[in-house]
């Protein structure tokens, strides 16, 4: 008879825990997992899907625009249908829900619907049922954070915005990190008219600072209001059921809708971890050493719900080094640096390595190179939007420490120079590799002055 019900217990299906649980199972152990919401996490149902399928849906606004004088008539389409967009997203979403299911059943995962909360370092409560298992894997992620300020039960999140009943004819969007650029973006597009309220003087704090003002200049082209240095009083609800938002300055903007994104919380409400003295980061990130494991040895976590950059491929790679860990014994390592990333405003950005702000703090002398233009499929249609390509080097070594762009395509462009800077490449090795003509991507390998 086996001692405990699973090796291991993993709670919350999302990027990170499937993933761990998918690999743990396929390596012999017997896991359970648990999930109070949806399938696939944030990530597949509220985050990265959908989020790219309304950005590809608000591109299309231009491009019938840039068609035109591409000889396409007749083309141009200003009536957008808010819930085909929102019906044709959630039946992806819920393809995408039973695919990460039956991943998990093939798996042969004991999948569990409901809430779980940790009793004991090795028991489970989910429901009326209890678990044991030899080790307990808290996969929960995080949740939007709303500031407290008068009228905040009126404010959206991300959490509410792709199945809004209504598109709003006009928008404020507030923060200054990825969803507040990106939605920013989206709403715009399809023809909202868009504010974006952020607090400090140039939003995309941590990114590049040139990438970041030459986003600001590429974003206000699209017709986005920035409001910088701003920061929200409170919010009414008018009597047309329109929001009044008063802002600290003593302006306001009325608005359809107002959407909130500043920054998210780790989600360990209710789990039970307090009670049985888990340790917490001052942030309330889930505090563990590098095996992924708590003060208490069976407990380990891992993804949103520890810190670190809150991206999918960051927690799939937590969850492959945790289960190696288990399975080999050897220490978990994990690569932190050179991570890249994608913003999906639009233009995209596009990053890896060090910014040129970063070099210079941490005292590494750079050289710079930076090529500006208007993309190709523009040129024709006349449309008033550039790129911007930026390598960041270190003249004692060589090596391109950093690349950054503001462009169509960026992320798929900066995914193959992550490999570049992961190997170390130097600029010598950039400046020897033939390009792919004709394409914006050939200029990370032509920058010469
Ligand atoms: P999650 O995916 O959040 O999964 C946690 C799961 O745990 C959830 O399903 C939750 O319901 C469940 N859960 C919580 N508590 C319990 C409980 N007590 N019992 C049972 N189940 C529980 N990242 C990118 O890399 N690229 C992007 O383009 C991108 N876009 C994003 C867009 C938005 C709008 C948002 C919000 C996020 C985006 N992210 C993106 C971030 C990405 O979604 C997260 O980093 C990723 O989902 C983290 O995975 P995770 O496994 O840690 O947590
Ligand atoms: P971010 O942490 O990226 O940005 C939060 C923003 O809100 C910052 O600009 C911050 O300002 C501002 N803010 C924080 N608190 C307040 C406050 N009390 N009042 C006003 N403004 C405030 O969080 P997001 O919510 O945009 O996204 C969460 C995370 O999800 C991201 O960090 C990212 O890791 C992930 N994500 C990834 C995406 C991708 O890969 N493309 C897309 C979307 C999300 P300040 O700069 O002053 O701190």
């Amino acid at each position: 008879m086996q001692k405990f019900d699973f090796d291991l217990f993993v709670i919350g299906a999302g990027s990170g825990g499937v993933r761990a649980a998918r690999m743990a199972a396929k390596n012999g152990m017997r896991v359970a997992i648990a999930e109070n919401r949806y399938m696939g996490g944030t990530c597949v149902n509220v985050g990265c899907v959908p989020k790219k399928i309304f950005m590809y849906a608000s591109s299309y606004s231009e491009t019938f625009t840039d068609a035109i004088a591409y000889g396409w008539q007749g083309q141009q389409s200003a009536d957008f249908n808010w819930a085909t967009l929102r019906d044709n997203n959630a039946a992806e979403v819920s393809r995408l829900n039973k695919i990460y299911r039956n991943l998990l059943a093939d798996s042969e995962v004991h999948i569990i619907d409901g809430r779980a909360s940790v009793l004991e370092p090795q028991k489970i409560q989910v429901g009326e049922q209890e678990f044991s298992a030899e080790r307990i894997l808290i996969a929960t992620g995080g949740w939007p954070f709303v500031p407290n300020f008068p009228g905040r039960e009126h404010v959206i999140t991300s959490n509410e915005v792709f199945s809004l009943d209504k598109f709003p004819r006009s928008t404020l969007v507030v923060g200054g990190g990825y969803i507040a650029v990106e939605f920013a973006g989206i709403f715009s597009g399809l023809g909202s008219e868009t504010h974006l309220s952020y607090r400090r003087e140039l939003f995309l704090r941590g990114f590049d600072k040139d990438i970041r003002q030459f986003t600001k200049e590429e974003i206000e082209k699209k017709a986005v209001k920035l409001h910088f240095n701003h920061q929200i009083k409170s919010i009414v609800k008018n009597l047309d059921n329109t929001l009044n938002v008063q802002s600290l300055d003593g302006n306001h903007i009325t608005v359809d809708a107002v959407l909130y994104a500043t920054g998210r919380k780790p989600n360990t409400q209710g789990l039970g971890l307090e009670e049985l003295g888990v340790e917490f980061n001052q942030d309330g990130t889930i505090a563990i050493d590098t095996n992924f494991r708590t003060n208490l040895p069976s407990i380990f976590a891992l993804g949103d719900v520890i810190g670190g950059p809150e991206l999918t491929p960051v927690a799939l790679a937590e969850a492959m080094a945790l289960v190696a860990h288990w399975t080999s014994g050897e220490t978990a390592t994990i690569d932190y640096s050179n991570i890249p990333t994608a913003v999906f405003c639009q233009p995209n950005i596009a990053t890896v390595g060090l910014t040129e702000e970063e070099a210079k703090a941490s005292g590494i002398k750079v050289v710079i190179y930076k090529s500006e233009f208007k993309p190709m499929r523009y040129t024709v249609s006349g449309r008033d939007e550039r790129t911007l390509m930026k390598l960041v080097v270190e003249p004692s070594s060589d090596k391109v420490i950093g690349a950054h762009m503001v462009g169509p395509d960026a992320g798929e462009i900066i995914q193959g120079l992550a490999i570049a800077l992961k190997a170390g490449a130097t600029k010598k090795i950039f400046d020897q590799t033939i390009g792919i003509h004709p394409t914006t991507a050939e200029e990370f390998v032509t920058m010469r002055g």
